[in-house]
């Protein structure tokens, strides 16, 4: 049994010839660390181990990057834990092209002259919804910042009690308000607003109409909100802009969700909605609708700071590229979403095969926020509820559920490629 004193000096454990090839600075860290875990181990009454080895592997784990690739085996398509939406063939190319060089980020080749970032996305952002201009910005919630801002700032913006959401991670409607400058006017209740509730809400003080997708909840039974056409018409009667904030904005019609086409073709003025929800491309926030209030937030000097980076706008280009196409299913988002069961459990049955365990039935959810009462059918390989942590802490992590005292590995999250590597993780978890 080692004693307290049996521990080398910093300087000697480093001395071992199997660290001998290590960088001095991060060797020297590790081993600080390794000391300082044996010690602790020693006091404990436990043996510490080889501490050279110890080190190494202290070494390795500061080595490996924090951000890391998992694979996500639970079920939930849009996984706001995990990234959200894995990025297509076609979007990871152009991020490659556009991030290896320098790119015409805010030049204009035609003239030679300095150009706007803005301008790469906005002819195809309008062909795809039917806008007569777009602007791209970090996220959604930033769009909707920005719209506030721009169109709302010290004065009042009508929305219904129905609609003040909680998006996740404290991302609320009211504080989003209040950060833009704008005053919030809240109409109706939890459960009805109607369009007579706005009219009666609107002063000279109000700036805009703003309507939120209720995104993660639904509220069912006696329940009532005014269409997106009539709510229009109130806008259109008191010359205010009502700026609708989708969440999801699927290009292509998913389930209920709104399209942002039909959104302003329903006579929204604004439409925002982010990137990297059903959309299928990276976290970015889009918005669409009139010229000249496009313009408005396009000069706002909130739009510098929450402008978007190349890599999300080629990103979002290569995706938008490829959404409209029929054949979806080169947006991973939307091949997962629309898989055959049979598919999927072919998948849970070879992951069966190759690791043990029985294929159960489970439901997939789309997450993210779309959809919430949307259950996938979808199929699950169940092993030991005991494996999950291992699992968790693998390399590369297998993320998954443990229900009913089982681990279950959902294929509707994972390709055909990644019941290979998950396999292989579970043999290395056992
Ligand atoms: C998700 C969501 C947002 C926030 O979008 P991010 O892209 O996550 O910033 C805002 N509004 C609604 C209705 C949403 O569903």
């Amino acid at each position: 049994m080692k004693s307290l004193r049996d521990l080398p000096s910093i300087d000697e454990l480093l001395r071992d010839e199997r660290l001998a090839e290590e960088p001095h600075r991060p060797a020297v860290e590790a081993a600080r660390r390794v000391l300082e875990r044996a010690r602790e181990e020693i006091q404990a009454g436990r043996e510490p181990g080889s501490l050279a080895d110890a080190v190494r592997a202290e070494i390795e784990a500061q080595r490996r990057p924090r951000l890391r690739r998992v694979l996500n085996a639970t079920g939930v398509l849009i996984h706001t834990n995990l990234g959200r939406a894995p990025l297509s063939e076609a979007a990871l190319a152009r991020v490659v092209e556009v991030g290896s060089g320098y790119s015409n980020l805010e030049y204009d080749l035609d003239r030679g002259a300095r150009g706007s970032r803005q301008d790469h996305l906005a002819p195809l952002l309008c062909r795809l919804t039917g806008a007569e201009a777009a602007l791209v910005v970090n996220n959604n919630a930033a769009a909707v910042l920005l719209a506030l801002a721009a169109l709302a700032e010290g004065r009042e913006v009508v929305v219904s009690r129905g609609e003040l959401i909680e998006i996740g991670d404290g991302f609320r409607i009211p504080d989003v308000l209040a950060s833009s400058g704008a005053r919030l006017v809240e109409v109706g209740t939890t459960n009805r607003t109607r369009a007579a509730d706005y009219e009666r809400a609107l002063s000279p003080e109000t700036a805009l109409l703003l309507r939120v997708h209720q995104s993660n909840f639904r509220v069912v039974g006696f329940s009532e909100r005014p269409g997106l056409a009539e709510l229009a018409e109130v806008a259109r009667r008191h010359e205010l802009p009502l700026v609708d904030d989708l969440g999801s904005g699927a290009l292509v019609s998913v389930g209920d969700e709104p399209t942002p086409a039909e959104s302003l073709r329903a006579g929204a003025d604004l439409v925002t909605f982010s990137g990297d929800k059903l959309l299928g491309g990276p976290q970015a926030g889009v918005v669409v609708g009139r010229g000249d209030l496009v313009e408005r937030l396009r000069r706002h000097p909130l739009q510098r700071a929450l402008r978007a980076d190349k890599l999300t706008l080629a990103a979002l280009e290569g995706t938008l590229s490829i959404a409209l196409d029929a054949t979806t299913a080169e947006i991973p988002v939307l091949r997962m979403l629309h898989e055959r069961l049979e598919r999927v459990r072919e998948r849970a049955e070879r992951l069966a095969s190759l690791i043990g365990g029985e294929v159960e039935e489970t439901v997939a959810k789309v997450g993210g926020g779309a959809l919430p009462l949307t259950e996938l059918p979808s199929a699950a390989c169940a092993v030991a509820e005991e494996l999950a942590e291992p699992l968790r802490l693998g390399e590369p992590p297998v993320i998954c559920l443990v229900r009913d005292g089982r681990t279950l590995l959902d294929c509707r999250t994972l390709t055909d490629e990644e019941i290979d590597e998950v396999a292989a993780a579970v043999h290395a978890a056992r």
